[in-house]
């Protein structure tokens, strides 16, 4: 045995993987419903000898698959996404995503009798909307993991490299309705707060970094012209490149809504839609073990161009353990943006199926690393306790 068998390993399992990114593509799920994509993960896992907890931390559609090789060493784990987008499905690629990344565990566990140690794949739901790798890095997940990879299916083959810190904001105001026409000045206009509020924002762009980003809708803006309205709402996105940065410019965002609401008579409450998602860390030296393993395979992987744009529910995981989440091609090179129909449809091509099997490879191959250089993993961990420690 050895790593070079990886990639026989690999082309045995081929049909499946095919097999189940076709079916996820044919069955787009969205967040928290993925009944059927994490049912196809998990068969997929228990066939190939894992033991599966499923549901998870109940999470209906989480799992957490487990392969024990029985004898002592580190515990490599694969983070899988299966959900998918209102309208356009897979839009953001999740069906090979998930296969990508449990193909990988199953991969590296039919060498794990020789590195010992264990594999653990991940199920984690949601990824677009409420992200649960957010709630697993909170609860226990991650206290017997050693590292932890997912990779993401894209238009280059790009390095891991960070994510924006971002919180998902709700504000309601509230005022009181009068008749628009007839007594207008008896009413507290709450769609003159949210208007207030969108305006406090655009002038503070002028006093925000490049890098941040503040993104809004209404929500709820009234319901008849004539009725001076007593309830609106509005939610925001706020991002920027660290935790702490975004913690401040939250603050400041708050302070808007204050001040919007007290400018129209109206009160003010705000909430948080969706979970806060922290910055990504990537861990260099993984993330170099990965690269290595790439470019033996014939992939350069390249840096990251330009800003930041997204953000990520890695990075929540990131921050308690050594972590890394590098990007694909599955295009040919072709610039293609991540949410469309063209993208989606570049999963069910010869060019995506050749990079999916090559990437699972890659990351069997990394995973392999971890397992049987114990000095490489030991420089893992001396470079997240660094990060984290400052
Ligand atoms: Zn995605
Ligand atoms: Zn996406």
């Amino acid at each position: 045995m050895s790593k070079e068998q990886l990639h026989q390993i690999v082309e045995a399992l081929q049909p499946e993987l095919k097999k189940l990114s076709d079916y996820l593509y044919d069955n787009p799920e969205l967040g928290l419903k993925e009944f059927k994509s994490s049912k196809a993960h998990v068969e997929f896992l228990r066939k190939h000898g894992f033991k599966v907890e499923y549901p998870y931390l109940d999470f209906e559609t989480a799992f957490r698959a487990t392969f024990d090789s029985g004898k002592p060493g580190p515990t490599v784990a694969y983070l899988s996404e299966y959900d998918a987008l209102p309208e356009i499905g897979h839009g953001c690629g999740h069906n090979m995503l998930g296969t990508v990344d449990t193909g990988a565990g199953i991969a590296l566990s039919k060498v794990l009798s020789e590195t010992g140690g264990r594999v653990v794949v991940l199920g984690t739901p949601a990824e677009e909307t409420d992200g649960i790798k957010v709630d697993m890095a909170k609860a226990d997940t991650f206290d017997d993991i050693d590292v932890a990879i997912c990779s993401h299916p894209s238009d280059k083959n790009e390095v891991s490299g960070d994510s924006l810190a971002m919180d998902a904001i709700k504000f309601e105001f509230f005022g009181k309705t009068a008749h628009a026409a007839g007594a207008p000045w008896e009413g507290k206009n709450a769609l003159d707060a949210v208007i207030n509020l969108f305006n406090g924002i655009n002038a503070m762009r002028q006093q925000m970094k490049p890098t941040a980003r503040v993104h809004g809708i209404i929500s709820d803006g009234g319901l008849a012209a004539n009725v001076i309205p007593d309830y609106t709402a509005a939610e925001f996105y706020v991002r920027a490149p660290k935790k702490a940065e975004k913690e401040a410019l939250l603050e400041r965002v708050i302070a808007c809504a204050q001040a919007a609401a007290q400018a129209a008579g109206c009160t003010m409450k705000h909430s948080f839609y969706e979970k806060s998602y922290d910055d990504m860390v990537t861990n260099q030296v993984l993330s170099r073990l990965f690269n290595q393993n790439a470019l033996d395979l014939g992939v350069e992987m390249i840096e990251n161009e330009g800003d930041t744009i997204g953000s990520l529910d890695t990075g929540n995981v990131s921050q308690v353990v050594p972590a890394i989440h590098p990007y694909y091609d599955i295009t040919e090179g072709k610039p293609l943006a991540k949410h469309t129909v063209e993208f989606r449809d570049c999963t069910k091509t010869d060019f995506g199926y050749q990079a999916m099997y090559r990437t699972v490879e890659i990351l069997a191959r990394t995973g392999y690393d971890v397992l049987a250089d114990t000095d490489k993993l030991q420089a893992i961990k001396v470079e997240f306790d660094e990060t984290f420690s400052r």
